[in-house]
């Protein structure tokens, strides 16, 4: 027997499979690890076939050396998940295998942990051999301790008797005891207390869906988009989905869009189900992940909550996949191979015979109106839990404040609500999508703006401690540079900062409440591992009475106490160059607005803006979902954009400018001659262009780009592959990659 191997090494050279003899007796099946020699070296690569014949002679082949696991590492339905995935992406198989598997796990960097163990030996009357002891009691206590049979952790004895290594010993020696190792889980968040709770009575409304659904469940099919407003109860409604499905003998996955939302969806899962939930991102420890990942692949946890990677948890029978706040752009993966978990989880849903469950306050356009098409089933919850009404939503036209004098980043009213809601020792949430300080820097006199020597952006101004001045960084390459004495082009000393960003926010706040203790999460301040969750416990114990932060504290968070949300400026996403700043607009302010008020006392939102009047803010300002997709559908529609057309673009980059823009010039040519030898496709493409991307320098690197909009149809399926394929070519000096409707244009 022969074995088709992909090597865990990413290059070109080794891209196909290579076969490898089978030694006899050797239990090899596809999906197994195993280490094999390739040239002088050995590595691991994944078993992707078996054959019985091979095209190479026998005496040439080599052997493979040894299976890795004990276990088939990457199961069937997933190994085919990364044929697919390769293909549609044309990368090779190696790279999309590597999304199956933790990193730590293959690089052999972690050892799994070990604990030694007592446990009484069979046929022994621990009552007995207690009373034996006499003149050993600390034997005796042991032999007691044993008495139910379990293997107990030799660390937990300790509790009970002090150092019990020697007598453990001697008992292990008179045959009565056996020690042996066993291997211990590293859990995250650990620290978490968690005592159990019961499901509440559900609500009509979530009633209603959990019958709409209950067949597909148990079917093991159907796709469900939920649109529930903010406050609805959704996570109750997948808690509820999650027990049925664990009845059923099968496993769910879990999405969130955000580590900062994994310790509260966590925390509602262990509760109701215990050490059956797992969890995995990016921000576990390497021995947490591959734990956890060993968790779930050998069935000890059946439920798997964690960030887009999470959609290729190795769970078998999986019977349900949730992706909680589906409208977020966290879900497309913003490295290669560039993946979208939805698109991954319906075709795991398919593949497996699961149902898939979307859902959203604000659903993103495309997915509402593939449930209008019919391809996902729309089901919805309108209300609150228990008639809880929406937030109030006031609008403060800044503009206004303006000309009446008010300088400071807070509105009159917004200062007065704040007022307000602390002396009612109630809880704040202000929002603002931009980090740092000040967001740019500027000379009066010449108009200069200080850039990032690597990347074609200005540099953010942060307060940093111990340093009067901040430092200068960089938001793409994270350079750091200390703010100029004056102009590097003019020389001039009227150096300014304009912009406002987080960190000035709570400045500000401090300025104008100088008792009240405010907690900022943004990306500065979430580095540490478990920053996320110190910062999250901190606020919901009320040891601060403002949380101010970026996108991370918009959406998903359920904080009882909070009654008041101000939106600072809510058209820093509007003013964005995409099609899609008006739905991420929307998304942001009634998410956040969504914040406030969720349990008894009601909740008030200000919102700030100098565009009071756009369409979208006033849509988000009525929380009304459908009067914002009528209007962006239309407007969709009307400008060729997305979900009408497909936005492509072939990105090339490189060290050197003038191979980039030589590249993308050759490109563009040859989509063009392509287009012009196939008028059928030429007919669905509604614009190719070969500029400059909006970016045109990330990291030292120049990019240049090949943009096309292409009418969304199943007959421009080949212009689309053709793209695809050019991006595998190959090309001196230069990185090529095919995009389709990206997360971002940049
Ligand atoms: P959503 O995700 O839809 O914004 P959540 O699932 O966070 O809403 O629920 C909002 C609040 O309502 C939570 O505090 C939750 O515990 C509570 N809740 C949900 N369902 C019920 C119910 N059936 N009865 C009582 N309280 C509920
Ligand atoms: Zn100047
Ligand atoms: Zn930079």
């Amino acid at each position: 027997m022969f074995a088709q191997v992909v090597v865990d090494v990413v290059h070109t050279n080794v891209a196909k499979p290579f076969s490898y003899l089978i030694p006899e007796g050797m239990d090899v099946r596809p999906g197994m690890r195993v280490g094999i020699p390739l040239g002088h070296r050995q590595v691991s690569g994944i078993v992707v076939a078996l054959s019985e014949t091979c095209d190479v002679p026998p005496q040439r082949m080599r052997p493979i050396a040894r299976v890795l696991d004990p276990y088939v590492t990457v199961p069937p339905h997933l190994l085919a998940l990364a044929e697919q995935l390769a293909e549609q992406d044309h990368c090779p198989l190696a790279e999309t295998l590597r999304l199956m598997l933790p990193a730590a796990m293959r690089t052999g960097r972690v050892q799994t942990r070990r604990e030694a163990t007592a446990q009484l030996a069979p046929n022994v009357d621990a009552t007995a051999a207690a009373a034996a002891q006499k003149r050993a009691p600390k034997r005796a206590t042991l032999l007691r301790m044993l008495a139910d049979r379990q293997p107990h952790a030799v660390r937990e004895l300790t509790a009970l008797v002090a150092s019990p290594g020697e007598a453990l010993g001697k008992l292990a020696e008179a045959g009565l005891v056996c020690l042996s190792q066993r291997e211990v889980f590293r859990l995250p968040y650990e620290e978490m207390e968690s005592s159990p709770s019961v499901a509440p009575t559900m609500t009509g409304e979530q009633a209603d869906v959990l019958r709409i659904m209950a067949s597909a469940l148990e079917a093991g099919q159907g796709a469900f988009l939920l649109h529930g407003v903010t406050g609805s109860g959704k996570t109750e409604v997948y808690l509820a989905m999650v027990r049925r499905v664990l009845e059923l003998g099968r496993s769910a996955i879990i999405l969130v869009p955000e580590i900062a939302l994994t310790p509260q969806m966590v925390g509602w899962f262990r509760e109701r189900f215990g050490p059956n939930t797992a969890v995995l991102h990016s921000r576990l420890t390497d021995g947490q992940r591959c734990d956890e990942w060993r968790r779930i692949r050998t069935g000890d946890a059946k439920v798997v909550i964690g960030a887009r990677s999470a959609i290729f948890a190795p769970v078998e029978k999986l019977g349900l996949i949730v992706i909680d706040e589906e409208h977020e752009q966290t879900y497309l993966s913003d490295k290669h191979p560039r993946y979208d978990a939805r698109r991954v989880a319906k075709s795991r849903c398919e593949r497996e015979g699961a149902t898939l469950l979307l859902s959203s306050a604000t659903p993103s356009i495309l997915s509402f109106a593939m449930a209008q098409r019919g391809d996902y089933t729309l089901v919805e919850m309108p209300h609150r839990v228990n008639g809880r009404p929406l937030p109030q939503v006031t609008v403060v036209d800044m503009r206004a404040e303006l000309a009446a004098g008010n300088r400071s980043i807070f509105s009159q009213l917004l200062t007065q609500k704040l007022q307000a809601c602390f002396s009612q020792g109630r809880q704040a949430m202000l929002f603002l999508n931009r980090r740092g300080y000040n967001t740019f820097v500027s000379c009066r006199h010449c108009g200069y703006v200080v850039h990032c020597p690597q990347c074609d952006v200005s540099m953010t101004l942060h307060q940093v401690e111990g340093s009067e001045k901040g430092e200068l960084r960089c938001h793409f390459c994270g350079a750091h540079a200390p703010p100029p004495d004056v102009c590097p082009e003019c020389g001039s000393r009227h150096i300014r900062y304009f912009g406002i960003g987080t960190q000035k926010v709570e400045e500000e706040l401090h300025r104008l409440f100088p008792n009240v203790k405010t907690i900022r999460m943004d990306l500065d301040t979430t580095q540490k591992r478990d920053a996320h969750y110190q910062l999250l416990t901190a606020f919901r114990e009320g040891r601060a009475q403002a949380l101010v932060g970026t996108q991370m504290i918009a959406k998903g968070l359920d904080f009882p106490n909070v009654t008041l949300v101000g939106v600072v400026a809510a058209d820093v996403t509007l003013n964005l160059p995409d099609y899609r700043a008006q739905e991420r607009t929307f998304q942001l302010i009634t998410q956040v607005a969504g914040r406030a008020g969720r349990a008894d006392a009601p909740g008030e939102v200000v919102v700030q803006s100098y565009k009071p009047d756009h369409p979208c803010i006033i849509a988000a300002a009525a929380q009304d979902y459908r009067a914002f997709f009528t209007q962006e559908f239309q407007r969709r529609r009307a400008g060729y954009y997305p979900p009408f057309t497909v936005i492509a673009r072939l990105l090339v980059e490189s060290e050197l400018h003038d191979a980039a823009e030589e590249t993308n010039r050759r490109l563009y040519e040859m989509v063009n001659a392509y287009l012009a030898s196939h008028p059928a496709q030429k007919r669905r493409v509604l614009m190719v262009r070969a500029d400059e991307a909006p970016v045109v320098k990330i990291r030292g690197r120049y990019r240049y780009h090949v943009l096309l909009k292409v009418f969304e149809h199943p007959d421009a399926q080949p212009v689309l592959t053709l793209l695809g394929e050019l991006s595998a070519g190959d090309y001196p000096l230069c990185q090529v990659y095919a995009e389709f409707d990206p997360a971002t244009l940049i």
